[in-house]
């Protein structure tokens, strides 16, 4: 009864951290203004840069983003 009660607390715990994990990766500044992909690091072509303002990624990094968060 006791182990029971002990993991039920540890996953409690190991997805609250998670969760806090979660939301501090997805705080993002509103408009980025950095020149370079926040994934992976590469400079962002300007006319991009012009065309979608404060976007934070390469395009291929994008389509990548956006192919993950639709699954
Ligand atoms: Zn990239």
């Amino acid at each position: 009864m006791g182990d029971e009660m002990d993991r039920a607390q540890g996953i409690n715990e190991d997805f609250q951290a998670f969760a806090l994990d979660q939301n501090l990766r997805n705080r993002e500044p509103a408009i980025y203004t950095g020149t370079n992909c926040v994934d992976c690091g590469e400079e962002i072509p300007e006319e991009r840069r012009k065309a979608k303002p404060g976007c934070r990624r390469c395009l291929d990094c994008q389509n990548l983003h956006e192919n993950w968060s639709a699954l």
